[in-house]
């Protein structure tokens, strides 16, 4: 273990610990969900000195009870910018599950051959097409290259589709990954850049003094030239301690997980995906309650019905596994990235679809934190100062 922490250095271990009294670290990354770790094996990456501060495995979190989608279509009506940032995020993906191969020798099983969103009867066919549409006329949006096909050309691609389907839209870009993987390669790969992680210490507050950030734990302070807050849903409490603010608002999603089965789903689908271990994950509902702890089996019902419905053949499949996840969630849906103009050096990072913009938080949001400052052109849009005083309608694609 570091010794980084003030008290601990009191306890014992005050000489050889001297060297890291000013400015323990280059960053502290506040969370180590998939967005603090993402950010955290990208500052490795780049030669940084990091500590990754974790309420740790006794708190369940979005990071681990995603849907594992790496996903495109849909995303970003209302924020253009928001759809060439997704877009630039599924196009890195390749070079990260590689970067993270190769270093770790884990293999996050991404699958890139394009997802769909299938509806079921005339009328979902009818308000899918029009999303599309809008979708497409969205002046300074990226190319989706997301098409409307109806159901005979959806069985061309999958062929076990049932009577009820009535097609679907179709975007190349889409795939999706063993998220628990990606989790872990992160934290492998940030442990093997040298980066101190640890779990058990929910920070309760952060102060500037001397140019260095003072981060409070139960178990004493850590000192950091700089700070990233990712946090997830907690960033709307440690926000305002730097001058920044992030508010959020989380909603509920519920996941239902089958046996294994033969491979039958060559490309997932907004609601149902064959995961590389052959089981068949089915999700993901958004409600407005936020207790993770119960499953809703009304809701479950309905979402294993809806694929059923899709896929006959899965209602001879036995259900191995659900759970409840709360979703890290800005108020408008659309992410958070913003800097501290009273705190230079703090940053904050959160967003729904960690999983897909994972690329993003590694090379870039680690690369513009190394450098000081976020870069207008990239990331200006995600500023927090979009909410202005009142919180924004959810348009995201969620
Ligand atoms: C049901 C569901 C389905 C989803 N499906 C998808 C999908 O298909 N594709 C996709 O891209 N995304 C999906 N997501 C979203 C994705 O999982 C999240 O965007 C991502 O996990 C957010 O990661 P995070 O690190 O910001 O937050 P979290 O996972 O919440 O992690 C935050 C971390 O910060 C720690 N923390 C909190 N407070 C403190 C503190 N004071 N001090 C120190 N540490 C602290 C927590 O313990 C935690 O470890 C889904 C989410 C859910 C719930």
């Amino acid at each position: 273990m570091s010794k980084a922490f003030s008290s601990e250095v009191d306890a014992g271990s005050r000489k050889e610990n001297a060297s890291k009294q000013k400015s323990d670290y280059d960053v502290a990354v506040v969370g180590g969900g998939l967005l603090g770790s993402a950010i955290a094996w990208g500052l490795g990456r780049l030669g940084k000195s990091v500590a990754v501060l974790d309420e740790g495995d006794i708190t369940k979190r979005a990071s681990r009870a995603n849907f594992a989608l790496v996903w495109v279509q849909s995303k970003g009506l209302g924020m253009p910018a928001y759809t060439v940032w997704t877009v630039q995020a599924s196009q890195a993906w390749r070079r990260l599950a590689s970067e993270l191969k190769q270093q770790t020798g884990l293999d996050v099983a991404l699958q890139q051959n394009g997802g769909f969103h299938l509806t079921l009867g005339d009328d979902e066919f009818g308000q899918r097409t029009e999303l599309v549409k809008r979708m497409h006329n969205q002046v300074g949006a990226a190319d989706y290259k997301m098409e409307m096909l109806s159901a005979s050309e959806v069985k061309k691609s999958l062929p076990l589709i049932g009577p009820d389907v009535s097609g679907g839209s179709y975007c190349p870009l889409d795939g999706h990954v063993n998220s628990l993987r990606t989790f872990r390669a992160f934290h492998t790969g940030f442990r093997a850049f040298g980066i101190d992680y640890f779990p058990e210490r929910p920070v309760s507050a952060i102060s500037k003094s001397g140019g260095e950030f003072r981060l409070a734990t139960p178990k004493g302070e850590l000192r950091a030239a700089k700070i990233v807050l990712a946090a997830g849903n907690a960033n709307q409490t440690l926000a305002p301690m730097v001058g920044l603010y992030a508010p959020m608002g989380p909603t509920r999603g519920q996941i239902v997980v089958t046996e294994r089965t033969m491979p039958f789903l060559p490309h997932p689908l907004t609601t149902i995906r064959q995961t590389d271990e052959g089981t068949v994950m089915i999700g993901d509902s958004k409600e407005d309650e936020l207790d993770e702890r119960t499953m809703k089996h009304s809701i479950s019902g309905v979402m294993a019905d809806r694929a059923q419905r899709m896929f006959p053949h899965l209602a001879r499949l036995n259900v191995v596994r659900s759970w409840a996840g709360i979703r890290v969630m800005p108020q408008d849906g659309f992410p958070i990235y913003d800097q501290s103009k009273t705190h230079p050096g703090a940053f904050v990072a959160c967003c729904h679809s960690g999983v897909t913009l994972a690329s993003n938080h590694a090379f870039e949001i680690a690369r513009m934190v190394t450098q000081g400052a976020l870069e207008p052109e990239l990331v200006g849009a995600f500023s927090a100062s979009r909410f202005g005083d009142a919180g924004a309608a959810n348009n995201s694609g969620y």
